[in-house]
């Protein structure tokens, strides 16, 4: 595997191999990777024959600076997963290589971030769109992945890449969840053992939920029932259940066709903030 620090030494290195016509699989990611990312990079692995993975903790996408100071970061181990998952190149640029100076461009997302993250994290999706252009314009690969995981963040690439016209082809991968469900996420490792051990409780009242509206239950009901849950739970502080339209990530008032209907949550956990979804 090759690692390259800089653009340029990226971009050098990726020219060549476009010259050989090699088709560029990329996967963004923050780094103190799991096996949720390396999932991803497997995927990318099979369907591109050049595979490009970036860590970089992209400052501009927090809203809270201490979450920033202690996102874990663990760039040698990442290494060699990467190496192992057959990954073929790792960009790991500096905040200072990436912006040297703060940006000053920012974007909107309109009524995908009136909701959800969007309330909740004002301005992270504008610097998810700063990140992912920044990126796309340095790799400039054929295909992207990304995880269902953060299912608003991926409603945010599809239009940033659609307004834009980047010819990039999106990909969903599914989420990864530890044997008791918790959805795997770097943050998971920052949970004390007992909350670790409450932590999959997030995933259960999802998967309630779920049952509840495959049974006809109104959905307006069934996410009282939710919160409910919630109150009751011990060591959670709820942000928001949603019961969303899985595209527009608009609330629903009722369910609708199979595979359109997304329950979304965000708690904090202790001080992690963890969050989830169910596609059904
Ligand atoms: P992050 O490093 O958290 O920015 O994540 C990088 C990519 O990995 C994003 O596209 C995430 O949606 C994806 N990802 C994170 N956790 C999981 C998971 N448990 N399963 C699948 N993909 C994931």
């Amino acid at each position: 595997m090759q690692t390259f620090n800089t653009v340029a030494g990226l971009r050098r290195y990726l020219q060549q191999a476009r010259l050989e016509k090699a088709a560029i699989g990329f996967v963004p990611t923050m780094g103190a990777l799991h096996d949720g990312h390396i999932a991803l990079i497997q995927t990318a692995v099979r369907e591109n024959d050049l595979t490009v993975c970036s860590i970089f903790v992209n400052p501009v996408q927090f809203n809270n600076p201490d979450d920033l100071q202690k996102y874990p970061r663990t760039l040698e181990a990442d290494s060699l997963q990467l190496q192992e998952a057959g990954c073929d190149v790792l960009f790991a640029p500096e905040v200072t290589e990436m912006y040297p100076q703060a940006p000053i461009v920012s974007f909107g997302f309109g009524p995908l971030e009136t909701v959800m993250e969007g309330t909740f994290r004002p301005g992270h999706f504008s610097g998810v769109g700063i990140v992912v252009a920044k990126l796309f314009n340095i790799v400039e690969p054929d295909k992207a992945y990304f995880g269902q995981k953060d299912l608003q963040q991926t409603a945010v690439v599809r239009a940033l890449v659609r307004d834009l016209s980047f010819p990039v082809d999106i990909r969903i991968c599914p989420t990864l969840r530890e044997s008791d469900g918790l959805a795997m996420s770097s943050r998971n490792t920052r949970l004390t053992a007992q909350e670790r051990t409450i932590a999959p409780q997030l995933f259960q009242v999802l998967k309630t939920c779920k049952k509840e509206l495959l049974a006809g239950i109104p959905v307006e009901t069934a996410r009282q029932h939710a919160d409910a849950a919630f109150a009751a739970m011990e060591g959670f502080r709820l942000e928001y259940l949603e019961i969303v339209d899985a595209v527009s990530l608009q609330p629903l008032t009722r369910r609708g066709a199979p595979e359109t209907t997304a329950i979304c949550v965000a708690a904090y956990l202790g001080e992690v903030r963890l969050i989830d979804n169910l596609v059904f």
